[in-house]
């Protein structure tokens, strides 16, 4: 029997399920959806399932994160219903429930996440103030006669450390909602679906190349692709500079990495803000507190990194700095609430189309020698 929470309906439509109650049940959005299969079926079951309040049966599934928001189900309900504005609320109000105490919940309110966003801001910049150094080099650009390696050494330890901890809480959260015991897979079979999704799935994001807009699908990818490029650019530079040199000529290979990676998350950012707030298509016509919060933060961390290293590359000390200084507050608002805000996407869905994966290969195998 399972169990009904008789508030769901109302707290999905608080995430931005706002039309979901003209649904007349046709089944429409499941037949046009290019990512909905027989197997894992949405986005008609998952509408069925929020309006009897199943809440188990949505959030034990890995139907929410097979949805990339193409936005063709919306395009198509008869009732205007939009059934993919659902399925963003569903993975929302998700990202709550699985979240360790609660705490995603701050980023989902309104007055609540904007005094987190302020507060953690202040945090950054007052660790910034307090430990910059006030005569940093002025000849030649050099990040770290401004911001201390220590200091970047010592607070990023601790970021990554307090970013792990919840990552890995939750996604066990997430892991046993979705697991099944009955399915009796091997270490083997789990292995080999891993590489499959983190290449398939991660990497190229080949499922979300089904959906008919391609150029969201690219924007998408360069998204990835460009903030794992930046992130690659600081961890080289910082590397090159501890392990071998301040003047080492590596240097240009972050400099240019970063310049690249900038511009890359640049492009796949800004076409995200430039769709949402110029053109009212079915996916971006609504757009919820934490969609802008995260898409504005990338955009910033894509052009103060770009700018940084161009800064650098031409030898402009001053804009560096300052450069640096906002791209670090930038980069620890982003990456201390990814585990609560909409970047949580990024962990939870291979971890979903993991289990989904394997799960299939294992049932395919089991009719096999049936
Ligand atoms: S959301 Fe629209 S298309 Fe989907 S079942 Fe309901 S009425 Fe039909
Ligand atoms: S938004 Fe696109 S992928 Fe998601 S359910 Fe609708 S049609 Fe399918």
């Amino acid at each position: 029997m399972e169990k009904v929470n008789p508030d769901f309906l109302d707290n999905v439509k608080e995430m931005g399920a706002f039309d979901i109650s003209a649904c007349y049940s046709c089944g429409n959005c499941t037949a046009v959806c290019p990512l909905s299969t027989e197997e894992y079926s949405f986005p008609r079951k998952m509408i069925r399932y929020s309006m009897l309040g199943i809440e188990d049966k949505i959030l034990s599934g890995p139907e929410l994160w097979q949805c990339y928001y193409c936005g063709e189900c919306t395009d198509t309900c008869p009732r205007e219903a939009d059934p993919g504005g659902l399925m963003m609320a569903l993975r929302r109000y998700t990202i709550r429930q699985y979240s360790v105490g609660k705490i995603a919940d701050i980023f989902y309110g309104g007055t609540s996440s904007v005094i987190a966003w302020v507060f953690l801001s202040l945090v950054a910049i007052a660790g910034l103030v307090y430990f910059h150094n006030p005569t940093p080099n002025l000849q030649r650009v050099d990040p770290l006669s401004f911001i201390t390696l220590d200091f970047l050494h010592y607070a990023g330890m601790v970021l990554g450390i307090v970013i792990a901890f919840f990552a890995i809480a939750q996604l066990v959260i997430m892991w046993r909602s979705l697991y099944k015991d009955e399915m009796h897979v091997t270490i083997g079979e789990w292995w080999q679906s891993f590489w499959d999704i983190l290449i398939n799935e991660v990497f190229i994001q080949k499922t979300f190349n089904e959906c008919e807009d391609k150029n969201r699908y690219w924007a998408h990818l360069a998204l990835l692709w460009g903030f794992l490029g930046l992130f690659l650019a600081t961890i080289l530079a910082f590397g090159i500079d501890f392990l071998i040199s301040v003047d080492s000529g590596l240097k240009i290979i972050p400099h240019v990495l970063g310049i690249v990676s900038g511009l890359v998350l640049l492009y796949g950012s800004g076409y995200y803000l430039y769709r949402r707030y110029f053109i009212k298509d079915s996916y971006s016509k609504y757009s919820h507190h934490s969609d802008w919060v995260f898409i504005w933060l990338m955009f910033l961390a894509g052009l103060t990194g770009f700018l940084l290293d161009l800064f650098v590359w031409i030898n402009l000390p001053w804009p560096a700095y300052i450069a640096f200084a906002v791209h670090l507050v930038v980069v620890f608002d982003l990456l201390l609430t990814a585990p609560f805000a909409k970047f949580a996407h990024a962990m939870y869905r291979p971890l979903a189309l993991w289990i989904s994966k394997t799960y299939s290969n294992k049932e395919k195998v089991q009719q096999a020698q049936a």
